[in-house]
């Protein structure tokens, strides 16, 4: 067999046996460059891949190769490819670890990994250059938790960190929410941001994208928008799901793309699934997004959880025996916000009864969560029912118009209770209430958890209102 048909015969077995995220994006691209006496070399575009292919999925390439020739006895990568990725390559073996060594040590050392001081100091570095970029210090690499449901994302983030519009372009982040799309966007940013202050990052989320487009078309200064777009050396769009159904936003945020693509500046997106599944996403769109690399992140495991979960306990100084933070982590599966929201919650319970965080105060504290709606089907019409009956209002003025203040009360409540116990989208609510606009249901959402904190009668209304949507 001939080298090449060797190597397709091997793709096509490793096809089969890995993700497709993971095949794209580290074999594509590959070729055997040399075979002699089973010593295979594989040729491969930059460093990242030739990690990858050498510590995570070098068994996979023998035994592939071995359905094909059995005296395979060793196999390693080399960095080939025409002119531009040497120059990558020359960046990305810069003294900075590379993903998989860091993400191991990363991955060994989370028991603590978080410092409470190094996280104040980047509070500090917020009011620098948080302003502009809109890049959230909060979010790093180095707080973040690497398991098996997110390290091909991680490791995509970290290398467009060390090689800006030169590695993967656009990078496309998918998954479910809570998982850390966020997370490791702004990382990026952040990485970037601590070796040159002087970067211009723009991270933007899909929504404000769109609204800003049109405030500038508005106002007439659309070109101005747009020439703003054209200084950036990295954009970062989170959520690009809420782009769908918007031509006009995905014509122009097409030439924004377009714009910056074509000199080398780097473009980040997220999504809540992979590009193919945006409906109405124009097909232009579509294969530019699928031009570059795409990965996804996953729900985490137990081990995950657990790491996760340790982390924070770190990095709120808060100390769990290790049965408490097993429940927790048996317990919260769905996403890594519950889980910290489940961390805040025993937290507060703590304090407010005065207790040691003992696995019983923990049970109870997530007694509520871990049987609440959620996971027993509530749907938004529930809420909907629940708060026309308590406060005796037609189901269609509390979604429509009614303007009087005790309807806009009741459906500010409603949004409240969408967002808090469902987790719904600001946009996804503002649609369910008549396609109001997205700032209305934020708005509501912050109004009724602001006045929770003192108002006694809206409290007494809440938590009846939460025991009715579960009987509903
Ligand atoms: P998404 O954007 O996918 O909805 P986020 O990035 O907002 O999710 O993550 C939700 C929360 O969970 C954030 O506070 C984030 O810091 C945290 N988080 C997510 N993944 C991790 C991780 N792997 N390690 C540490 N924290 C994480
Ligand atoms: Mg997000």
């Amino acid at each position: 067999m001939k080298n090449e048909e060797l190597w397709q015969a091997a793709l096509g077995e490793i096809e089969l046996s890995i993700s497709k995220a993971n095949f794209i994006t580290w074999f594509k691209n590959t070729s055997i460059i040399s075979n002699e006496d089973g010593r295979v070399v594989i040729g491969v575009p930059n460093g990242f891949a030739k990690e990858w292919l050498e510590n995570k999925y070098n068994t996979y390439i023998y035994r592939a190769l071995r359905n094909f020739q059995d005296n395979i006895k060793e196999i390693s990568c080399v960095i080939y490819s025409p002119e531009q990725n040497a120059q990558t390559e020359k960046s990305a073996s810069e003294p900075t670890s590379s993903p998989v060594q860091q993400a191991r040590r990363e991955n060994m050392g989370h028991e603590t990994v978080a410092n409470p001081a190094s996280l104040n100091e980047n509070v500090q570095q917020s009011f620098n250059y948080g302003q502009e970029s809109n890049i959230n210090p909060r979010y790093t690499f180095e707080n973040f938790i690497v398991g098996e449901n997110n390290e091909l994302a991680r490791a995509a983030c970290y290398a467009v960190s060390q090689n800006l519009g030169r590695i993967y372009n656009p990078l496309f982040i998918y998954g479910g929410v809570g998982l850390g799309k966020t997370h490791l966007l702004q990382s990026i940013g952040n990485e970037i941001l601590k070796k040159d202050r002087n970067k211009r990052i723009k991270y933007i989320t899909s929504e404000r994208f769109a609204n800003e487009l049109i405030d500038s078309i508005r106002n007439q200064t659309i070109n101005d928008f747009k020439a703003s777009y054209q200084k950036i050396d990295l954009l970062i769009i989170d959520d690009i799901q809420f782009l769908a159904g918007k031509e006009k936003t995905q014509n122009e945020f097409f030439h924004i793309f377009n714009a910056l693509y074509q000199i080398n500046k780097q473009i980040v997106l997220s999504s809540d699934r992979p590009p193919k599944a945006i409906a109405t996403l124009e097909e232009r769109l579509r294969s530019r997004f699928e031009g570059g690399m795409i990965a996804d992140v996953s729900k985490p495991d137990l081990e995950t959880r657990t790491a996760i979960l340790k982390a924070k306990l770190a990095e709120k100084s808060f100390y769990l025996e290790e049965d408490a933070i097993k429940f927790i982590a048996e317990h919260v599966k769905s996403n890594i916000r519950e889980l910290e929201g489940s961390l805040n919650r025993i937290i507060a319970a703590c304090e407010f009864n005065k207790k040691a965080p003992t696995l019983e105060l923990v049970q109870q504290a997530l007694s509520e969560l871990i049987s609440s709606g959620k996971k027993k089907g509530i749907q938004h019409n529930h809420i909907i029912e629940a708060v026309s009956q308590l406060f005796g209002i037609d189901k269609k003025d509390l979604i429509n118009k009614g303007r009087k203040k005790e309807i806009s009360r009741a459906r500010q409540i409603a949004m409240y209770l969408m967002r808090k116990e469902l987790n719904a989208s600001y946009p996804g609510i503002g649609d369910l209430f008549g396609g109001r606009d997205h700032t209305t249901a934020l708005h509501a959402y912050e109004k009724i958890s602001r006045e929770l904190e003192t108002d006694e009668k809206l409290k007494e209304d809440i938590a009846i209102l939460k025991e009715k949507i579960y009987i509903i």
